[in-house]
């Protein structure tokens, strides 16, 4: 069966070649879909003929947004955290051990609620990819059983064991990491793609975070790492090092760091919701991007530090607070997440690639920004499916 999507005011396909400037736009155009994947992309008046015909009357399409960096096994909730942080209280990677403790408690029919209800949220609002990592567990039968859970539901999961050192282990760092790199490690690798190590004070230093990360790849787990959120430090350096897919937060950067991020393929991933639920300094994304850094943009959806699943609410934090333009955001929102997660396939809308559309009930993209807080999908394909 296939699909003929005409009418469309304004397309984002994020290749250059296809349309104007980076984003590669073209105004009255049309998408064919055949099955699972785009089959032509091109002016309205040159359409092919299809078996049915959606008319997007004047709107604007976009690739579905790949958000390459969340954290959704889990249970509990931390509103009253929050709530403190709002009124004085600091950030501190500590807090993980609090969902920690009402992830352990859950079964697994619960966690996987919470995935299922997380995932349709997304992609109400045109998230068509997400990571998903591990890291709520912290023993071996608890990161294996969430990386399980994650698998039903994505191909994109992470290995988190490394995300804050078990509380059994406070006294014994040292032997947290054996476990980490060891049994823990054996238990889920055959459920994740790529391996990931929380590099920050009170979490793990640089020589640990190398072990985790050299020992995950010894076992086809491909490094991702999350780097230089809370303060400066070795995890942007590490993971272009190790040829990480992604450094991710970036918030606190040397020039050295910005320099290795440029000369790398190792994509700056920001996570702008942190910042906002930790009412803390954003990352300067227009220093990456003149330095010639890839960047995405991605929720870090937890509940802890960020517990949005708005890729939308991204882009215009993104744009207002951190001196991206609109076409810039949008792109690191989808072309640019494709890029962390190492995809050809996905964040863009070429001949080939996954049918995953978000129309928007806008003429522009750019109304991602210019709208804030506003619900702006009129429909989302995923793999050639209506989804929304
Ligand atoms: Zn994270």
């Amino acid at each position: 069966m296939s699909l003929l999507i005409t009418n469309i005011g304004s397309l984002v396909t994020n290749d250059p070649a296809l349309g104007e400037g980076p984003l590669g736009l073209l105004a009255d155009a049309a998408v064919v879909v055949d099955g699972e994947r785009i089959a032509w992309v091109g002016p309205a008046a040159a359409a092919p003929a299809a078996d049915e015909r959606y008319d997007a009357a004047g709107r604007a399409l976009l690739p579905g947004f790949v958000d390459s960096h969340a954290h959704l096994v889990f249970a509990g909730d931390r509103t009253a955290e929050f709530n403190a942080r709002m009124s004085g209280q600091a950030y501190t990677a500590g807090g993980i051990r609090t969902t920690v403790a009402a992830t352990r408690a859950a079964t697994d029919a619960e966690l996987d609620a919470n995935v299922t209800r997380f995932l349709a949220e997304a992609l109400r609002q045109g998230t068509t990819t997400v990571e998903c990592k591990s890291g709520y567990g912290l023993t071996v039968a608890d990161e294996a059983r969430a990386l399980r859970i994650a698998a039903a539901h994505t191909p994109e999961t992470t290995y988190l064991g490394a995300h804050v050192v078990a509380p059994e282990f406070a006294d014994d760092p040292a032997g947290y990491v054996d476990l980490v790199t060891g049994e823990m490690l054996d238990a889920c690798a055959p459920h994740a793609r790529w391996v990931d190590v929380f590099c920050e004070r009170g979490a793990f230093d640089g020589d640990q975070a190398r072990a985790i990360l050299t020992a995950g790849a010894k076992r086809g787990l491909t490094p991702r790492v999350h780097a230089n959120q809370l303060s400066y430090g070795p995890g942007v350096q590490l993971a272009v090092e190790l040829g990480a897919a992604s450094a991710d937060h970036c918030t606190h950067l040397t020039d050295e760091d910005v320099a290795a991020l440029a000369g790398s393929a190792t994509v700056a991933t920001l996570l702008p919701g942190a910042e906002f639920s930790t009412r803390a300094e954003y990352p300067n994304a227009r220093r990456l991007l003149d330095a010639g850094a890839t960047v995405a943009l991605s929720t870090d959806c937890n509940p802890g530090s960020s517990f949005t699943t708005s890729m939308a609410f991204c882009v215009a934090v993104a744009v207002r607070e951190m001196a991206m333009t609109p076409d810039e955001a949008v792109h690191a929102a989808t072309e640019g997440g494709a890029r962390a997660l190492r995809r050809t396939d996905v964040g863009r809308v070429t001949p080939g690639a996954r049918a995953d559309l978000l129309l928007l009930d806008a003429p522009s993209h750019v109304h991602l920004a210019y709208r804030p807080g506003v619900p702006l999908t009129a429909a989302v394909w995923q793999a050639g499916v209506r989804a929304f």
